[in-house]
């Protein structure tokens, strides 16, 4: 779908947003986007953010980043830290940053508000016997029997709930609406619980703390929120959500839309699930290149403008659906690929002689940064007696259709020029160590022979001039695709054991040797590569694999059913 001038994909919250600025009802839309400040963002927060950053800028609105930060227990001052680099990162900057906790006083005052109308009482019975009252899908709720205690009395016992003087969980606020609902979210809801934590910016000063439901719609409508824009589990709460601002006076009521939550398959995106990772030690940390956070995909080198389009592509609806993880790192390869500098890299090397190029020398061989785009001009590669190769470019009894480097074989050597190998070396185990190779000089750059078609074109690097580096070769942090859906199994058997391959003696072009953290590169015929933006040091380099250049899932895939077939 896309909307009439066929640049921006629509989607049926943007219809509405087109449709009461049409109507008048807003002049101006005004979003949020409202993290939990206890753990990192992951890939489907960014879904989020893209929608509500986006749709307010399209139509020159405003978005709010809003700390929901309600659960004193969970929350701390670096997991707000980190949300906001994320989001900057992902490129979208907030009109106002915002907390749950400014409101602490607005969201009592408003209880005390519903406690006097006669919406609201404290209660005594415990969590337990909370549940238990509560009935099920099929049976109503049973009432409390402090449900019809007087007014005063609430607000005396709130009072003194707020100042400290009960212990957690001896009593709670719940809202009066209706124990027989059929939507269990509106059979009492506690609004407020007692917690006598210390929270990271109000301190020792409150003693209660407010549930989500109540504070988040409130803070929504304090803020003049005019979309609200959340994910599908929250449709049960939202008549929860209109009824606590139909029964106290907010300055406005905001409209809350669901939409279906991101899913990608082959990783776990809960925060839970991803605390669990980092804390058993089963990841190196919230930032580790294999995990789902916008952490860990910076470090790996997925960049901010992949997963935006990623998620413009993927548009926005009410359906559920788990996106086949190839589906991003497509958005990544084609972003990359249209900006990444060209450079050539072995991950396994072989030395190769060039037996008819003299020794000590170097040439300058010039070559494009971009095959496509010339605007970026040309890079030097040095050409050097001594050259690597990918060991996996050479066999010594190649199959039918291996076009590379074999014994008595032509091939072409990328940016350089056709060799011929004319000896091949092994140590007394029988294992290659050496090619003895001869060039052509008719077939350079800018000779006659330069066009001349030989069937495989393989990369290289000078052995003086090229410069050891570690590469990580990340991949799927599971092996199943919906690890948490395998029933009667824990999801951490699924742990991909091959997810992360490091590589410690790859050799690099001398440029990338002295990168720096978060430079990412074509290495030609081989994948995306970026810098390590922890570990990478000038001189001492550590690049992780973004993508490889083609979707070898896919090809596995589908050489498995060929295979079957
Ligand atoms: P998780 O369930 O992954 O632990 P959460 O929903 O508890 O995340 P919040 O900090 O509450 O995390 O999320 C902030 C916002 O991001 C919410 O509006 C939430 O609906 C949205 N969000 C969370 N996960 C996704 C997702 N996978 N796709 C789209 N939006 C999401
Ligand atoms: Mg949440």
């Amino acid at each position: 779908m896309s909307s009439e001038n066929g640049t921006t994909p629509t989607n049926f919250i943007r219809n509405i947003i087109i449709k009461d600025l049409e109507s008048g009802k807003h002049d101006r839309i005004i979003t949020r986007f409202p993290p939990e400040p206890n753990g990192h963002l992951h890939i489907g927060h960014a879904k989020s953010i893209c929608l509500n950053f986006g749709v307010a800028a399209e139509f020159g609105g405003r978005t709010n980043l809003r700390f929901d930060d309600t659960n004193p227990l969970k929350e701390n001052e670096d997991f707000m830290r980190a949300i906001m680099d994320d989001v900057r990162w992902l490129g979208f900057e907030w009109d106002e940053l915002l907390h749950a906790s400014d409101y602490f006083h607005q969201l009592y005052d408003y209880a005390l508000h519903l406690i006097k109308t006669g919406k609201a009482y404290v209660e005594e019975l415990t969590a337990e016997e909370i549940r238990a009252h509560r009935g099920t899908l099929t049976e109503p709720g049973r009432e409390s029997p402090y449900r019809d205690r007087p007014v005063e009395e609430n607000l005396d016992l709130f009072e003194r709930m707020k100042a400290g003087e009960f212990a957690d969980g001896t009593l709670a606020l719940r809202a009066r609406i209706d124990m027989t609902s059929p939507n269990m979210n509106m059979r009492d809801p506690v609004v407020y619980r007692i917690r006598n934590a210390s929270h990271h910016r109000t301190g020792d000063e409150w003693h209660i703390y407010p549930m989500y439901d109540w504070a988040h719609g409130i803070s929504d409508a304090i803020e003049g929120i005019t979309h609200s824009l959340c994910t599908l589990e929250f449709e049960d709460h939202r008549p929860l959500y209109d009824w606590f601002l139909d029964n106290i006076p907010t300055p406005c009521h905001p409209r809350q839309i669901e939409f279906a939550r991101g899913n990608l398959d082959y990783t776990v995106m809960s925060k839970r699930r991803l605390r669990e990772l980092v804390e058993e030690g089963l990841v190196n940390g919230w930032d580790d290149p294999r995990m789902p956070t916008l952490a860990g995909l910076r470090r790996r080198g997925f960049t901010p403008e992949a997963i935006r389009a990623f998620w413009t592509e993927m548009g926005v609806s009410k359906a559920d659906s788990i996106i086949p993880m190839g589906v991003l790192e497509n958005a990544v390869r084609n972003d990359l690929n249209v900006r990444a500098p060209r450079t050539m890299a072995v991950l396994d090397p072989l030395k190769v002689i060039l037996t008819n190029y003299p020794e000590g020398e170097t040439e300058w061989l010039e070559a494009p940064v971009h095959p496509q785009n010339e605007a970026m001009g040309t890079r030097k590669v040095a050409l050097t007696h001594e050259i690597w190769i990918e060991r996996g470019d050479f066999m010594e009894e190649p199959p039918r259709k291996f076009f590379r480097m074999r014994p008595g074989g032509e091939v072409r050597l990328r940016n350089a020029f056709i060799v011929q190998c004319n000896e091949v070396i092994k140590d007394e185990k029988g294992e290659v160590t050496e090619l003895h190779c001869t060039f052509d000089p008719d077939t350079r750059s800018g000779m006659p022979g330069a066009s001349r078609k030989v069937k495989g074109t393989i990369h290289w690097v000078s052995a003086e001039h090229g410069q050891p580096a570690e590469i990580r070769l990340c991949d799927r942090l599971f092996t199943v695709p919906n690890p948490l859906g395998e029933k009667d199994h824990d999801y951490r058997e699924f742990l991909n054991p091959h997810s992360l391959d490091v590589i410690q003696h790859a050799i690099v072009e001398p440029q990338v040797a002295n990168g720096e953290a978060g430079d990412f590169y074509q290495f030609e015929r081989t994948g995306y590569f970026c810098h390590d933006n922890v570990d990478s040091k000038p001189g001492r380099p550590v690049l992780n694999r973004i993508v490889t250049l083609r979707d070898s899932w896919a090809r596995i895939e589908k050489e498995m059913a060929q295979n079957q077939s």
